[in-house]
């Protein structure tokens, strides 16, 4: 794979030359011939980090201990530079810190391939990406950021003593949480006031004639505002050059997918069919069901009925958790014939659908139930449609509603749409599982429907099989392993290129 531009070729020894520092503002593209393994690879993982950097933002103060604890051992687990030392040694049995920031910067410039895509797409990577840039700044010590700073044309003067004694009691007064011995010992910088408007906006500095006096510790809001500008510029500018991007056959699917890709496991594997009963769903459905997906029951079961994107999302969800081939037909069947649709029309215009999903019909592929990822951004529902993500597709007054009549506290329901007002979605569904499940503190980062249900039945000690078969896999990513990585990441990308519209339009109304 090559990233092309008009920068500047890397010279005879491009890595130790490109990465020389560990932390950048992303400004010149890779140049380098990548291979198309190592682009999925290293794009999942970045994902996988910035999905991390979501939750943490949510669940933690920013500033906190847990939040900066958890961080770096993300950043440690996937092998991201975590800090500014310049060691190249390589761990005893991972990469080299010039490899990890290499992998760094090609990864950060995929993602801008695949997230520059709509207005939502951006705003989520911008804002991810802005919250692991201050972490990484703040992780310099003071002489790394003032060189970060010269580097980057952010040439900011530092005020000098006889300013600053001038300027004493003004300083401290206008200053947050600056005292006048540290206001003697510390820089100040003098920033022309339009590049601190966050800072003059919260009156944390001292203004004169068109500058802000900015004590050395808050200089990350300056170069947190640049960042993001430049970032936003650049996906811009990123997002016209799409076209000749998406004329390459191998890498158009692999983006689209990545932008709504799920980056766990696929809860395609069969172990637990015919675990559950058909009798057992109604009671399921109401104890361990996701909302989407609890939505979807009583909707089927209330009309009889369901609708194209209904059937897909419900459908590979069933069989997800357990539901065999006969028993998915049977099930589709009794309810449907209860409605407009007689045993014989269910089995030329539906059955052959929910075979097909099964692998039995078509291309014989063996589909995988649905990501949030893929439920939250693909396929919105419309009028007479019960599929999608209920934290992001009802009206929040609806969505109450649904949680009033879900028996959720008064208290719960304003957390849930506090949560869903800032655009976190799975994080109202993690929300709602403590709430329903009466546990204080989800152990897990909620990315697919059938992660929910199982882990719903870890917590009411239901299916032993599929708790066990999560738990192989949980330990097996938590030891790190290289293989366990390499697995998932094949994993994943099996899961990103497949090709599901095939099976959709086998699956619409005849
Ligand atoms: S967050 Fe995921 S599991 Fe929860 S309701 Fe939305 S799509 Fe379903």
């Amino acid at each position: 794979m090559l990233f092309s531009g008009r920068r500047r070729k890397l010279g005879a020894n491009p890595q130790t030359e490109a990465y020389t520092q560990s932390l950048q503002f992303y400004g010149q593209p890779p140049l380098e011939n990548i291979s198309l393994s190592e682009f999925e690879t290293f794009a999942v993982e970045r994902l996988k980090l910035l999905k991390t950097v979501e939750n943490l933002g949510v669940s933690y103060l920013k500033t906190s201990e847990q939040y900066l604890r958890k961080l770096e051992n993300e950043l440690k687990n996937l092998n991201f530079p975590y800090r500014s030392d310049i060691d190249d040694r390589k761990s005893q049995n991972g990469p080299s810190e010039t490899e990890k920031r290499r992998k760094d910067h090609i990864s950060h410039f995929i993602l801008r391939l695949a997230y520059c895509q709509t207005e939502d797409l951006r705003r989520w990577f911008i804002q991810q990406e802005v919250d692991l840039f201050r972490y990484r700044f703040n992780e310099l010590d003071p002489k790394q950021k003032l060189e970060f700073l010269h580097r980057n044309n952010l040439q900011y003067d530092a005020i000098s003593s006889k300013e600053k004694k001038e300027l004493l009691d003004k300083l401290v007064n206008s200053s947050y949480a600056v005292s006048g011995i540290t206001v003697e010992n510390n820089d100040f910088y003098k920033v022309p006031f339009q590049d601190a408007l966050d800072l003059v906006r919260t009156r944390k500095v001292y203004l004169k004639a068109g500058y802000a006096y900015i004590p050395h510790q808050d200089i990350v809001t300056i170069v947190l505002n640049d960042f993001r500008t430049r970032l936003s510029k650049a996906l811009a500018l990123t997002a016209r050059s799409l076209p000749a991007v998406h004329s390459d056959k191998r890498l158009q699917p692999l983006l689209n997918h990545l932008s709504h890709a799920y980056v766990g496991q696929d809860y395609s594997i069969q172990k637990n069919v015919g675990k559950i009963s058909l009798e057992q769903i109604d009671s399921l459905s109401g104890k361990s069901f996701p909302l989407c997906m609890r939505q979807l029951h009583q909707s089927l079961r209330e009309n009889h009925h369901l609708r194209h994107g209904g059937r897909m999302q419900y459908g590979l969800f069933l069989k997800g958790i357990g539901l065999s081939l006969e028993q998915a037909l049977q099930f589709w069947r009794s309810e449907f014939v209860k409605g407009k649709v007689d045993a014989d029309k269910f089995d030329k215009a539906y059955a052959y659908g929910v075979r097909h999903m099964f692998g039995k019909e078509g291309k014989r592929a063996d589909y995988t139930p649905y990501s949030c990822m893929k439920v939250i951004l693909s396929n919105p529902p419309s009028q007479g449609d019960y599929h999608g993500c209920p934290f992001r597709h009802s009206e929040p007054e609806l969505l109450k509603q649904k949680l009033q009549f879900y028996k959720v506290s008064p208290a719960g329901i304003s957390q849930i749409l506090e949560l869903v007002k800032g655009m976190h979605y799975q994080l109202a569904c993690q929300k709602y599982f403590e709430l329903t499940h009466n546990v204080e503190d989800v152990s897990f980062s909620l990315s697919h429907p059938n992660q929910y249900f199982i882990e719903s039945q870890k917590v009411l000690g239901g299916v032993k099989d599929i708790k066990r078969e999560t738990d192989v896999q949980e330990s097996s990513v938590a030891r790190g392993s290289t293989t366990a990585r390499e697995a998932e990441v094949a994993n994943t990308s099996q899961h990103l290129t497949e090709v599901t519209d095939d099976l959709e339009c086998y699956f619409r109304d005849a």
